[in-house]
């Protein structure tokens, strides 16, 4: 098979039957990819009992769904998922594999790569087709070699100091995780048709070592990719019952609180509250800053905001150079006053 031909791929990730918001970030990505290619977008849906859920995979982008059914896949195991998802992709051949960068992704993710022999690159905040100029490889002509449309793998390298492109020109599939939030869902559309193969799990003779007694979920409080207001308190907010203003002024306009790294690890705030490149990535309507410097480790989580509005002393903090509008200030005098005003205009 000619592997340009390939398809691209989504690991379609679910959990007791549901699916949840990666797969869609990553169909709306994979549809671009795929378009460049002139290729097919597949979902792999692995698990038991979850073809209902194929349809609104075929409407959030894939044009075909890989469905592999069987009991061991109910809950997820790495050797099960990992054995199906190997097999799969030998018989199928995509060029691209992508996963979200969750529990499950970054679990899976490369021990696939490590049974196929191909790389991965994880936590990918970009991915584009683009050809590669191998330099060390010189054809007849003298010239260096080009590798046509392979995939360019973005994420932030060296604690963020540089943006890499990775490419993996030579073992395929190329096979990234992506962080969650970071890539655009399409709208649904549930004319689009599409294609469910279904695929034999080929787990016979399989040993799987673990089994999965119970499963505690401890549900969170802290809804930050879902919010449209976030009031984010850095460093600057100075203790952890100063967070209580920033609640407040949340509160009154009917948004969540984050928090930067700074203000996680002083224990200002929950680390599930945490923005930006080893945090959650958001990009709420409304995104207000107070305290927080913008190092590019935090922006990475927050720049793509629609508006953002910076509350800082230091007219300088890099925060001002992505705020749409700044207020050179003590966070402690401008927030009781916006908090009164919004109470008097009646949120
Ligand atoms: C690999 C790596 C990953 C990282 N991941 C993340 C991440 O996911 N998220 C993240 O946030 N950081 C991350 N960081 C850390 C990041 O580099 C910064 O250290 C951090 O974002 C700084 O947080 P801060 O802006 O709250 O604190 P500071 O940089 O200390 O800034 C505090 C700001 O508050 C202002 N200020 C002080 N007092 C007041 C006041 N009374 N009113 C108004 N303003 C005031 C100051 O002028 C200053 O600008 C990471 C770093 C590395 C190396």
């Amino acid at each position: 098979m000619d592997r340009t031909k390939g398809e691209v791929w989504v690991f379609a990730e679910q959990e007791e039957g549901k699916l949840s918001d990666v797969p869609f970030e990553l169909l709306g990505k994979a549809r671009e990819l795929a378009g460049k290619l002139g290729v097919r977008v597949g979902a792999v849906l692995m698990g038991d009992g979850v073809e209902p859920l194929a349809g609104k995979l075929i409407a959030g982008g894939a044009d075909v769904v890989h469905l592999v059914e069987d009991p061991a896949l109910k809950v997820f195991r790495n050797k099960a998922y990992r054995h199906s998802l190997v097999e799969l992709v030998k018989e199928c051949s995509p060029q691209i594999v992508i996963f979200g960068a969750t529990h499950m992704g970054r679990d899976l993710a490369p021990s696939v790569a490590s049974a196929l022999q191909c790389g991965l690159t994880a936590d990918c905040t970009d991915l584009q087709i683009g050809d590669y100029t191998d330099k060390k490889c010189v054809c007849d002509g003298g010239e260096p070699k080009v590798v046509k449309n392979v995939l360019l793998q973005i994420r932030p390298a060296f604690g963020g100091n540089i943006i890499a492109t990775i490419v993996n020109p030579y073992n395929w599939p190329q096979m990234a995780t992506v962080r969650e939030g970071v890539m655009k869902p399409l709208e649904a559309d549930v004319s689009r048709k599409g294609e469910v193969v279904r695929h034999d799990a080929r787990l016979e003779g399989v040993k799987i070592p673990t089994e999965v007694l119970e499963i505690v979920r401890k549900a969170s409080s802290v809804n930050l990719k879902g919010a449209r207001i976030i009031v984010c308190g850095g460093a600057g907010v100075g203790s952890k019952e100063n967070f209580a203003l920033l609640h407040e002024l949340a509160a009154a306009l009917g948004g969540a609180v984050g928090g930067s790294r700074a203000a996680v690890d002083l224990g200002y705030c929950e680390h599930e509250r945490q923005i930006g490149q080893t945090g959650v990535t958001v990009r709420p309507a409304l995104m207000i800053s107070c305290g927080v410097s913008g190092a590019v480790q935090h922006l990475a989580g927050m720049q793509d905001s629609a508006k953002i509005i910076a509350i800082n002393t230091d007219k300088d903090a890099p925060i001002f150079k992505v705020a749409h509008y700044g207020i050179v200030g003590d966070l402690n005098v401008v927030i009781p006053k916006l908090i009164k005003s919004i109470k008097q205009k009646g949120g």
